[in-house]
């Protein structure tokens, strides 16, 4: 048994109306105590009030006392104002994210033309807010190619801005060489999901539970993916992009929604992911770096007040989660993991 601070999960979606408190509970029991909630809801989060009672809404589902901590994110489109970026940074949300319009779930209020949205990223910058990017070009570029395109995107920004930068769930090993030159400027993130560290495009192939965007890329990039993971930067983060989706829109004729949900299993899918790790308190000490410590560290999160025990125990992802009023069934339904969580909710 490894004993392990709780999952900072700066990347989550907890959707709207009766899903939420469960989504918010499920998210808890996954091993998790910090959490971003994208703003990418049906009507999007754009404005500080609608930020601010969105956060206010999913905080009511937590204990007091259990010391979940909740970052408020609010999403740029081609719309937003210096007006709005200043009301949100006095409400206290200094993270924004943006959205390509059309690549992925609910991306209707992205961005089609980044040259646009340059001068309110400045601003945004100038005022000490963190700017997090899905990066996927919003052209029709195939999905393979749709992140590494976007590359020059991201290098204006960081260029062309004094903004912290966070390029979310990244996929594609081509990226990894520039993601290492633009960290030298210290204002260069990146977040890995969990389940790109374990599945790549063949595994995936016909397995709907699975899809997400971006698309899971080839073996080559899976594992160049955990070797970034294994270099312990102090850039790169865990961030579960764990995306809930109905069975009435997940399973049907035609294509899918897009999104794999793994947030009552997420600390464990990541541990699964890098088990080799755990052989070695020096490794234990890069799972923590990855999975916690370089988040808390981003987003100024005193150290972590909740522990979770890491155990390995096979555990068997259930086919299905009843949450408010959809059926989710999760990334590798039915399928077995080599880690269980033996008691998750010790505090230290
Ligand atoms: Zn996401």
């Amino acid at each position: 048994m490894t004993r392990v601070p709780a999952l900072e999960n700066p990347h989550t979606h907890w959707r709207e109306g009766d899903v939420v408190g469960p989504l918010v509970e499920l998210a808890i029991q996954g091993g998790a105590i910090g959490f971003g909630p994208m703003p990418n809801t049906k009507e999007g989060l754009m404005t500080a009030a609608q930020v601010t009672a969105y956060v206010k809404n999913a905080s009511s589902f937590v204990e007091l006392g259990t010391g979940v901590h909740i970052i408020p994110i609010v999403q740029i489109t081609e719309a937003t104002t210096e007006a709005d970026i200043d009301a949100c940074i006095e409400a206290g949300i200094v993270d924004a994210k943006i959205y390509p319009k059309g690549r992925t779930t609910a991306s209707h209020n992205g961005v089609s033309y980044y040259s646009r949205i340059l001068p309110i990223v400045q601003h945004a910058g100038k005022r000490g807010m963190r700017v997090h990017f899905h990066p996927e070009h919003p052209m029709k570029i195939d999905n393979k190619d749709a992140e590494f395109l976007f590359l020059p995107i991201v290098d204006m920004f960081l260029s062309e801005t004094d903004a912290i930068i966070v390029s979310e769930h990244g996929t594609d090993g081509r990226c990894i060489p520039l993601w290492e030159e633009w960290a030298k400027t210290g204002r260069f993130f990146v977040t890995i999901t969990a389940h790109h560290l374990v599945e790549n495009e063949t595994g995936a192939y016909g397995d709907v539970d699975a899809v997400c965007k971006p698309s899971y890329k080839g073996e080559v990039d899976r594992r160049a993916l955990n070797d970034l993971v294994r270099k312990d930067y102090p850039w790169v983060m865990a961030g579960g992009d764990d995306a809930p989706h109905d069975k009435k829109t997940k399973h049907r004729i035609g294509p899918c929604t897009c999104g794999a949900y793994t947030a009552p299993f997420l600390m464990q899918l990541y541990a699964h992911a890098l088990d080799d790790l755990f052989t070695s308190p020096e490794g234990v000490k890069v799972f923590e770096n990855f999975t916690s410590r370089n988040a808390r560290k981003l987003y100024g999160f005193r150290t972590s007040s909740r522990y979770v025990d890491l155990i390995k125990r096979p555990f068997i992802i259930p086919e299905s989660y009843k949450i408010g009023s959809w059926e989710v069934a999760p990334f590798w339904a039915g399928r077995e993991i080599s880690y269980s969580l033996y008691a998750n909710s010790s505090v230290k």
